[in-house]
C-alpha cells in the first residue's frame, strides 16, 4: 500500500536531483543514488574539537577552551552536502536532512559512551517562525530515533542576537557568549549529552552551548554535526 502511495506522489510530485538535474523518487530526498554515494566525508579532523587540521595544527582550539568530550563533524560541507543543506535552510527542501541520519548515526557509534540525551542548537523564536523548523531538530530527532537515545530540547535561545552568517571569525566567537540558556536543568543534570547542528564552521555555536549545558549540570557533552565548512571561507 505505502509503495503505491508513493509511486502516485512520485508521479504527481516529481523531484531531481540537486546536484545532476537527474529525477529522482520522492524517498531518494532531492539526491540521484550516484551523487548519494559521492558525498564527501570530513577527513584530517582535530581529535578534540573536530576541525580540520592541516600540517598537524588546528587553527580552530589552539587558543581557546573546548567544552565538548568531542566533535564529529560527518561531510565536508561542499558539494551536494552544500547544496542539501541549503536546500534545507534556505528553499524548504525540508526532507533533505534525511539522507544525512544514516552516515551520521555510523559516526555517532565512535563516542566512548553512549549518550543520555541528544538535543538540537536551537533556533530563536523569530528565525523559527521565519522557516517554520528547526533543521537542526529535525536531524535530531531523526538520529535519536535511529539510535534509540530521546532527543529532547534542553536549550533555548535568547531573542535579540546576530545571525552568525556573514560574520568574522573573531565576531563569531564575541556573538554567541550568553546566546543560550538551560530550558529545565532537571532534565540533563548528571547526564551526557549529544549535541547535533547543521553546520560546524568556527565552532563557536556548539561550544557555547556545551559550556552551558556543563554549567548547568551536564555531566559531559559531545556534539555531531552534518557537515565542517572551511572557516577561512566565511561566507555561508
Ligand atoms: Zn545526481
Ligand atoms: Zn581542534
Amino acid at each position: 500500500m505505502i509503495n503505491i502511495l508513493n509511486f502516485i506522489l512520485d508521479i504527481l510530485f516529481p523531484s531531481i536531483c540537486i546536484n545532476c538535474g537527474a529525477r529522482v523518487r520522492g524517498l531518494d530526498y532531492h539526491i540521484c543514488p550516484y551523487c548519494r554515494d559521492e558525498l564527501k566525508p570530513a577527513e584530517n579532523s582535530c581529535p578534540v574539537c573536530g576541525g580540520l587540521v592541516n600540517s598537524g595544527d588546528c587553527t580552530i582550539c589552539n587558543s581557546r577552551k573546548v567544552y565538548m568530550s568531542g566533535n564529529i563533524p560527518v561531510y565536508e560541507y561542499s558539494g551536494s552536502v552544500k547544496k542539501l543543506l541549503h536546500g534545507l535552510k534556505f528553499h524548504s527542501l525540508r526532507n533533505a536532512y534525511r539522507i544525512f541520519v544514516p552516515g551520521m548515526a555510523a559516526a555517532a557509534a565512535s563516542i566512548v559512551v553512549k549518550p543520555d540525551l541528544i538535543t538540537p542548537v536551537p533556533m530563536s523564536r523569530r528565525k523559527l517562525a521565519e522557516r517554520g523548523y528547526n533543521q537542526s531538530f529535525l536531524i535530531a530527532s531523526a538520529l535519536g530515533r535511529y539510535l534509540d537515545i530521546p532527543c529532547v530540547h534542553l536549550l533555548k535561545e535568547r531573542p535579540g542576537f546576530r545571525s552568525q552568517r556573514g560574520l568574522g571569525r573573531l565576531e563569531r566567537y564575541i556573538n554567541v557568549i550568553d546566546r543560550y540558556k538551560a530550558c529545565d536543568i532537571n532534565k540533563f543534570s548528571g547526564r551526557t549529552v549529544l549535541l547535533v547542528d547543521d553546520v560546524f564552521t568556527t565552532g563557536s555555536t556548539i561550544n557555547e552551548c556545551s559550556r552551558q549545558l556543563l554549567r548547568c549540570g551536564a555531566y559531559a557533552v559531545y556534539s555531531i554535526t552534518v557537515a565542517r565548512a572551511d572557516p577561512d571561507k566565511l561566507t555561508i
